[in-house]
């Protein structure tokens, strides 16, 4: 028998037609090109959304069609993502920071036929639009004052198309399924791959998101996302600030400038903030440089890669912001795990903490998790276990765009996420390292985060990447590669002797290199693809 409950579809024009009824009035704030602060309400959002549609309809897309967007986190992004989505059409958020050749095939491969662009990335455009057969239309988000000259002919201004554009829109009644937003990662081997995200998956996310013990955000909050909207939908903070009615911040261009993040959070009342590990060590530099403490910042919520323990602990005593450590991936909407610390917190020995903290935290309800061994067999959830980690739930991918057949999903439908990590009896998940970055070293696997983690908790280090380099005996040995903090130089002999005792002797890595500062990938991640290839031939000491 089954239930007798409406089944109402779970749509993004949902999300829009209740938070434009409900918290209309909820102000967005972006730094732009052309303005350096603007301001208005959800409701404006949402009016120039319809205006947007319309211009859509008048530029012939069609649902299903991809709409592609090269853009900064700020309104008209935002605008974009409601009116591509609403009117049917799949929103294609590319990533401005990936490589030419990168950016061509993904163009070509999701066949976008119309692309908004900010004005930063037009000369790109322009180089590459000769190998865009598809793309018929390049629209620049920019007022008509502020546009810039170019050679693309037909270039179209967002601002005055908007105001040419008829104010009224009935949206269409959308199946939950329909795709809403197409986003490639940039795997380090083969194609990228494109994970397209239905209506459903994305409600369902942003109620996850929203709940009290997952991201810890609430309506009382003023949220910055400096997680780009072209990776992982600002890991759905968009969706779930219009569920909740949040104040949107929104830093355009100014990412990675710790001075315009400080200032945007003072002056805006920001409480809760998302982003790569890299930001928020930017972000600190800047304040212990200036002397700053910031007055409104309660929590950051860091994922993208592994968060040093020292990091969050600096942030802790320095600046009095807790920082919620998560794990996802593109694949998963993002949202994978949460680490809200357990109720007795408190009262658990030091080391004990630390562990915690230092994990990814626990899956949130809707994701399942499972670790296996070599041969598919799953292991126990004792801390100690490690395997590849597997997960699945209604906001986790079954396959790629236009790709027949993935390797990534197993016969039960469960996604192999290509990390490596243990899960101790409480739910506590962590991430060892993706598979590919695990060091083997005489038939034993070494954690690069795990030494990672250790290095970054010494007072003159910076930043810290460990990678395995050629060994003839054991195969692979880690090699440490330090950026020293401002004005320190330390000696190799004192950053291999603070491994001593927190990590058994075998695990230390065998030398360690410095370096100006460690290769980032488009998304801010740390390149160990780019260091191994630097280090390839590195001829280990030897005593090793
Ligand atoms: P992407 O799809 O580009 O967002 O990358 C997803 C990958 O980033 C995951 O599979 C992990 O390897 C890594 N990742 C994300 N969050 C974390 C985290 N909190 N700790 C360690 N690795 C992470």
């Amino acid at each position: 028998m089954q239930g007798l409950m409406m089944n109402v579809p779970l749509t993004i024009t949902a999300l829009m037609r209740h938070a434009e009824r409900l918290h209309g009035d909820q102000e967005i704030v972006s730094v732009t090109a052309d303005a350096p602060l603007h301001r208005y309400r959800f409701a404006d959002c949402f009016a120039r959304a319809r205006r947007l549609a319309n211009a859509l309809a008048q530029l012939g897309v069609q649902p299903g069609d991809r709409v592609a967007t090269l853009a900064w986190n700020d309104y008209r992004h935002l605008e974009l993502y409601f009116g591509i989505s609403c009117s049917g059409a799949i929103c294609h958020t590319v990533n401005p920071r990936l490589f030419a050749e990168q950016l061509v095939w993904i163009f070509n491969h999701a066949e976008d036929r119309v692309l908004f662009t900010d004005p930063m990335f037009l000369p790109l455009i322009e180089k590459l639009k000769p190998q865009l057969p598809a793309l018929e239309h390049v629209i620049v988000l920019t007022s008509a004052a502020a546009m810039p000259q170019s050679a693309l002919p037909g270039l179209l201004c967002y601002e005055t198309l908007l105001a040419e554009s008829d104010s009224e829109f009935d949206w269409p009644m959308l199946d939950e399924e329909t795709a809403a937003v197409l986003c490639y990662t940039s795997g380090t081997t083969g194609h990228p791959k494109g994970v397209l995200y239905s209506h459903r998956a994305l409600v369902l996310h942003a109620y996850a998101a929203g709940l009290p013990d997952a991201l810890r955000i609430t309506r009382d909050d003023t949220v910055l996302p400096v997680v780009p909207m072209f990776h992982v939908n600002a890991w759905g903070v968009p969706y779930l600030a219009t569920m909740l009615g949040i104040k949107l911040v929104m830093p355009g261009p100014k990412m990675g400038d710790g001075e315009t993040l400080a200032r945007l959070m003072d002056d805006e009342g920001v409480t809760a903030a998302l982003g790569v590990p890299t930001v928020w060590q930017g972000l600190l530099n800047y304040l212990r440089s200036s002397g700053r403490r910031l007055k409104t910042l309660k929590n950051i919520a860091v994922g993208g890669s592994a968060c040093p323990l020292a990091l969050m602990k600096a942030f802790e005593e320095e600046q009095g912001v807790w920082t919620l450590h998560a794990w996802g991936m593109t694949e998963t909407s993002p949202l994978g795990t949460a680490n809200i610390p357990p109720s007795n917190f408190a009262e658990l020995p030091p080391e004990e903490q630390d562990f915690i903290r230092a994990s990814q935290g626990r899956p949130v309800f809707g994701v399942e998790l499972k670790i296996v061994d070599g041969q598919g067999r799953t292991l126990p959830w004792d801390g100690r276990a490690f395997g590849a980690l597997k997960i699945r739930g209604p906001w986790v991918c079954r396959g790629y765009y236009r790709m027949a057949h993935s390797d990534a999903h197993d016969a039960d439908g469960w996604f192999d996420t290509g990390d490596v990590a243990t899960i101790d009896p409480r739910g506590y998940m962590t991430i060892t390292d993706r598979t590919k970055d695990v060091i083997k070293s005489g038939g034993e696997w070494i954690s690069s985060i795990e030494l990672e983690n250790i290095a970054m908790s010494h007072p003159q280090v910076a930043a810290a990447a460990v990678i395995g380099v050629h060994h003839p005996k054991w195969d692979e040995r880690p090699l440490l590669i330090i950026v020293s903090a401002p004005g320190e130089s330390p000696a190799a002999a004192d950053l291999l002797a603070h491994f001593a005792g927190r990590v058994a002797d075998w695990m230390i890595p065998d030398a360690v290199e410095f370096a100006e500062e460690l290769p980032l990938t488009a998304t801010g991640k740390v390149s160990k693809l780019t260091l191994r290839e630097r280090y390839a031939d590195y001829v280990l000491p030897p005593t090793a």
